[in-house]
């Protein structure tokens, strides 16, 4: 399977009819579906009804990050062996980035490698983590540490599904949507900025534009040796700020939750590395601040965060390598920024809550 090629991403509302040819073309091998309890619940049912004609095997895994696990892996590989899946059988992923990261890996290396479609059921994986061929579950609670880039043989993006989801999840999707709208689509931005998400009716056309960004920039760079780093805009503070909450909140902030705050303090770096504009950076914070709630971030785990990200393979002990925006709509990659001005950012962010509250 080469990494190097796209594979197809379909934005189906109605009769699922991507999908239909797929499930049509596997229609004399076994097709297997993996779901959740939530999925199980929310998902499954609406599923069913686009797809009664074709017969699957389900399999079912608990939710959750805890659960991205080689041992889950493990229960999948066995119901597939059990139930004789082969070389020729395909893999339906139908869940969150959990789901999907876990489906997608377990099928690339059954039997050294099923076909497998996901359809991501939450904002996060239609935008972002059920796209671009990375795959893989945590290990001793380190994420992602165990993996490959594969290939799915096509993504089904249905924003129906997202009416379930709690408000929080949607918000933690709409980071990665952000994200994308900053380092390079400016328009996405402008379409974003005119309302609240409660009132976004149009998911498809911003998903659409989302997956694109992603999509145009994982074509040209698909194993991360440069310019796939532009996804990282936020995610060097954020990443920190999600490793420090999970191990001190009781209710952590989750993956987009805690990008958004990445996003504000990089934001607040590109303004002094180089050449946001203040006005831009204020729009970037109000925005940010209008959908999520401010996150009691303390000077005293100033330190920690920044232990955090020196800990990353990727930086120095004086300096880490960022990727900031030099405007709205355009990310740029292998920033490097000192402790001072780090520390300086997650200043700017602690301020701003205590001005604001
Ligand atoms: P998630 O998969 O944990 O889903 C969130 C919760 O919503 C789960 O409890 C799930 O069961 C439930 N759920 C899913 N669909 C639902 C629906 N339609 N209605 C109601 N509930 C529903 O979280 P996520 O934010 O989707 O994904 C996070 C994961 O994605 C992380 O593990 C992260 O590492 C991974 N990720 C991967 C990539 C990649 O490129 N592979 C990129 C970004 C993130």
């Amino acid at each position: 399977m080469n990494p190097l090629t796209l594979h197809p991403i379909h934005i189906e509302n109605k009769d699922f009819v991507e999908l239909h040819k797929i499930l049509k073309s596997y229609q004399s091998q076994k097709i297997f579906l993996l779901i959740d309890e939530n999925t199980k619940e929310f998902c499954l049912p609406f599923l069913r009804t686009k797809v009664l004609a074709f017969k699957m095997i389900v399999i079912e895994i608990k939710s959750g990050e805890i659960n991205k696990t080689i041992r889950t892996c493990e229960t999948i590989w066995e119901q597939l062996l059990l139930h004789q899946a082969n070389r020729n059988s395909l893999l339906i992923n139908l869940g969150g980035g959990v789901l999907t990261d876990i489906g997608g890996f377990v099928a690339a290396t059954f039997k050294r490698g099923i076909s497998f479609v996901n359809i991501p059921t939450t904002v996060l994986g239609a935008a972002d983590a059920a796209i671009g061929g990375k795959t893989g579950v945590d290990l001793a609670m380190y994420k992602n540490q165990i993996g490959v880039f594969t290939k799915p043989e096509a993504v089904i993006i249905n924003s129906g599904f997202f009416k379930t989801l709690p408000i929080r999840q949607v918000n933690s999707g709409l980071a990665e949507i952000i994200k994308c709208a900053l380092i390079a689509n400016n328009d996405l931005w402008n379409v974003l900025r005119e309302r609240h998400v409660l009132q976004i009716m149009d998911w498809d056309h911003i998903i659409h534009e989302s997956v694109r960004v992603k999509m145009d920039i994982v074509s040209r760079d698909p194993l991360e040796a440069g310019e796939r780093k532009l996804l990282n805009f936020g995610h060097t503070i954020g990443h920190a700020i999600e490793t420090y909450s999970l191990r001190n909140d009781d209710d952590a902030l989750l993956h987009g939750e805690a990008i958004a705050i990445g996003i504000i303090c990089e934001s607040y770096l590109s303004v002094k590395k180089i050449s946001l504009t203040e006005n831009d950076l204020n729009e970037i914070v109000k925005y940010i601040f209008n959908h999520y709630h401010s996150y009691n971030l303390l000077p005293e785990s100033i330190e920690d965060l920044i232990e955090l990200m020196v800990q990353d393979k990727k930086n120095t002990d004086e300096q880490i390598n960022f990727t900031l925006i030099s405007r709205i709509g355009k990310g740029v990659i292998d920033q490097f920024v000192n402790l001072e001005l780090i520390r300086e950012a997650l200043n700017f962010y602690i301020r701003y809550i205590n001005t604001t509250d």
